[in-house]
């Protein structure tokens, strides 16, 4: 046995011995409180309470697995399946980036630029799992939202986090770097362009943890040191077509990227650019606007 008892007790106490190394303190007390409140259905208030509380073999089990996979780096997100993202739960696997918080404050300032009773047309490029299109969808019922990938694994998984939260967004296959995919939407139609498109230049991996370089999709992380803006270039160039006059670009851009990015936007034509910090202080959201 690799607990002393069956009391959620000693599968803490399990958990925390197993993962103190790789985890601070206070990851560790939430991956612990997530992987058995999930595991049982337990609220926050119960799972104070539940220290005697006895789990089945069957649940000993499945937190030795959740160990096992956390020793190998595989993110805790993928592990149970789900992520938290703007008050939705978003399915989370390899198939997709695992939403970050700092795209939900893009997805924020995006809701308080403008009007919630607008009938907004809206454009998610690059949209993995999903997320930003959702939460928009979510928090504008009324806007009409689309999202692009170029990965049709990404997009079966958008697609089943629209059916599980019970969404209307048009999730389709398209490369955003052809730009043909965009030919459907009509010229001058869109109000509003949102991405959050791969920006880690291949030599950032040095600095990269383990869980996101060995689990996450590469496709969606990086790009080239000779090109690292190629996204943004691309989809500045289709947003200057789509957009109608005075439509918005909202990025989630690379912290060290803020300004040669917006040098590019100006040079394409783009007005009124604001670059705006993430809660950790990094430059990491651009808006800007067709003239
Ligand atoms: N912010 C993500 C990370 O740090 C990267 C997202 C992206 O490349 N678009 O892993």
């Amino acid at each position: 046995m690799f607990v002393q008892n069956n009391s959620i007790r000693s599968a803490k106490a399990y958990m925390q011995d197993r993962l103190k190394e790789q985890f601070s303190a206070s990851e560790l007390r939430q991956i612990v409180r997530e992987s058995i409140c999930h595991r049982l259905n337990l609220s926050p208030s119960d799972y104070m309470l539940s220290d005697d509380q006895l789990l089945s073999e069957s649940d000993l089990l499945f937190l030795r697995s959740i160990v096992k996979r956390l020793l190998n780096h595989e993110p805790f997100q993928y592990i149970i399946g789900s992520a938290q993202f703007c008050d939705l739960i978003i399915k989370t696997d390899a198939r997709a980036l695992i939403p970050r918080p700092e795209t939900e404050e893009l997805v924020n300032w995006i809701s308080s630029h403008f009007n919630a009773t607008q009938r907004l047309k809206v454009l998610d490029l690059c949209t993995g799992s999903g997320c930003i299109a959702l939460a928009l969808k979510h928090i504008n019922p009324a806007w009409d939202v689309a999202g692009i990938d170029l990965s049709s694994q990404a997009i079966d998984l958008s697609n089943e986090n629209a059916k599980n939260i019970d969404l209307q967004v048009d999730f389709r296959v398209g490369d955003v770097l052809k730009g043909e995919c965009l030919a459907q939407f009509e010229n001058e139609s869109i109000d509003c362009i949102v991405s959050n498109p791969p920006y880690i230049p291949e030599s950032d991996r040095v600095q990269m943890e383990k869980n996101v370089l060995q689990h996450e999709p590469e496709m969606a992380l990086f790009v080239s040191d000779q090109d690292p803006l190629i996204f943004y270039r691309a989809i500045g160039f289709s947003a200057m077509k789509l957009l109608k006059p005075l439509g918005m670009v909202f990025f989630e851009i690379h912290e060290n990227l803020g300004g040669k990015t917006t040098e590019l936007m100006r040079e394409i034509g783009f007005v009124n650019i604001e670059l705006r910090k993430d809660l950790q202080g990094k430059n990491r959201m651009l808006m800007l606007q067709k003239p």
